[in-house]
């Protein structure tokens, strides 16, 4: 998985695809608790799906799509 800092803002991000839709998401680099996604390493590049209850808080993260500052700002 290639570490990357999102353009707008210069925050390091990742960019990971999701498990369902394969569609391209940039993930915050810094696990939090409440994160949405987390990492499924079954895949290889590890691919992110919808967090479950009881998944473990170092394993997930938010999507800068949402947690960006920049957010509408070009
Ligand atoms: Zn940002």
């Amino acid at each position: 998985m290639k570490e990357d800092r999102y353009t707008s803002c210069n925050v390091q991000i990742f960019w990971t695809e999701t498990v369902v839709d394969r569609v391209r998401i940039p993930l915050d680099a810094t696990s939090v608790p409440d994160g949405r996604f987390t990492l499924d390493q079954t895949y290889n590049p590890p691919r992110a799906d919808y967090a479950k209850v009881g998944d473990p808080p170092g394993n997930r993260f938010n999507s800068h799509f949402a947690t960006c500052k920049k957010k509408g700002e070009k």
